[in-house]
């Protein structure tokens, strides 16, 4: 069965044309600037082959339609017909305290969806206009939801309630949700498969490391607790994005730089992190290389990066009563064998070593421990389509 994985945001639509007989990835491609100037679709197919088509695209329905259109034009070669989508498994956010697990879409699930677009007001609303299209597009085909939340739904409320007044959770489910979910599961499923464990007697402390960053401990293949919390905002210092810092920092800010909340929101999403702190570049590559030429704020924005995985793994493995494993992935994760080396340095005490030679990996599925290390340390590249597509299969078969 073919499965088309979708990932819509606001004036975007991602995705991945899967061949679930053997999960190769057949297709995928980009549409930007949805409902803006210059609209345009860049589809790649599996030989490398780039096409991109610029028209106007008012709305998701006009891109998808494109998109479709484009996957069974004869010279791309990629499907005869439509009729060979099986179903459509679309990434969803935010599925609030509703959803534990990716579950086919009916009438009742999108107005779940719709109800906890009010937690995720920027990533809800396109990814139910994603549905909506498909939908009316396709209107035969099983539509499957994946939440980025659902597979932290297992942490127990002293892991998800927050020390303000109780009652911000029953009125306005102020609570931790987490969020890089399917990634997390994803990567903590194949490491046990790698290691050839059980997934219930491995704890981990998975790092997801990119632009957005979040690190979940996970005992007996469940999460326990996660970095990110209401919002993506909260945890680590990312790309762009604060992490965590003394809340009453805020209400300062505001009242210094005469600043509106909204206002303050972009500077803590879009303006701090890394970028923030050194004033150059939210990209780890670009600050590596400046900190290498001697920039001490480059220096500054690693360096506090690395104590907050560091002390955020040291956390987890108090709250487990140790780790098995831990697990680099994302962009970072996966690639950077300097930031590894950084986050790793110090850990021996607690039986994490890594093996400078075997860290010398990049994107692949790989052990970077040394021999004598009693914690495995693993890069294992996500793969958020593949799993989504996974999650669609099982669900439509069922
Ligand atoms: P993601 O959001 O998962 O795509 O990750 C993006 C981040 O990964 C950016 O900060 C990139 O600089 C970083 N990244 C990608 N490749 C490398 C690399 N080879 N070395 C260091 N960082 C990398």
């Amino acid at each position: 069965m073919k499965i088309l994985v979708i990932n819509c945001g606001s004036s975007s639509l991602k995705f991945q044309l899967l061949d679930m007989n053997d999960e190769s990835l057949v297709a995928s491609g980009l549409v930007e600037r949805i409902g803006l100037d210059g609209s345009r679709l860049v589809l790649k197919t599996s030989d490398g082959q780039k096409h991109t088509t610029e028209v106007p695209l008012p709305d998701h329905t006009a891109a998808l339609k494109l998109t479709l259109d484009s996957l069974v034009k004869p010279e791309h070669r990629i499907l005869g017909s439509l009729d060979e989508i099986g179903a459509v498994g679309h990434r969803i956010v935010h599925g609030g305290e509703s959803y534990s697990s990716s579950v086919v879409i009916d009438e009742e699930v999108m107005a779940a969806i719709e109800e906890a677009a009010d937690l995720a007001p920027l990533h809800n609303p396109p990814n139910i206009l994603g549905v909506r299209a498909i939908q009316s597009v396709l209107p035969n085909v099983k539509n499957v939801a994946v939440f980025d939340t659902a597979f932290h739904q297992t942490m127990e409320p002293a892991a998800y309630i927050y020390a303000l007044p109780y009652e911000y959770y029953e009125k306005y489910r102020v609570r931790r949700y987490g969020f890089h979910g399917t990634s997390h599961k994803f990567v903590f499923e194949t490491a046990a498969d790698f290691l050839g464990v059980p997934k219930e007697s491995l704890r981990a402390i998975t790092c997801h490391l990119g632009n957005g960053s979040s690190v979940t401990a996970i005992e007996n293949g469940k999460s326990v607790d996660t970095t990110m919390g209401f919002t993506p905002l909260e945890g680590l210092p990312m790309g762009t994005r604060s992490g965590n810092f003394d809340p009453a920092i805020y209400s300062y800010i505001m009242q210094k730089e005469n600043l509106t909340s909204e206002e303050m929101d972009k500077v803590l999403n879009k303006e701090s992190g890394v970028l923030g702190v050194s004033g150059y570049s939210s990209d780890f590559r670009d600050l590596s290389e400046k900190a290498n030429e001697g920039d001490k704020r480059s220096a500054l924005a690693l360096s506090l990066f690395h104590r907050s995985v560091k002390k955020v793994i040291g956390s987890f493995t108090a709250l487990m009563g140790g780790v098995d494993c831990i697990i680099f992935t994302g962009g970072i994760g996966e690639n950077s064998i300097e930031d590894r080396a950084e986050i790793c340095k110090g850990l021996e005490f607690f039986g994490a070593k890594l093996d400078p030679e075997k860290n010398a990996t990049r994107g692949k599925l790989a052990e970077i421990s040394a021999d004598d290390s009693k914690v495995k340390i693993l890069v294992v590249p996500t793969n958020e389509e593949l799993a989504i597509a996974r999650d669609t299969l099982r669900l439509v078969n069922a």
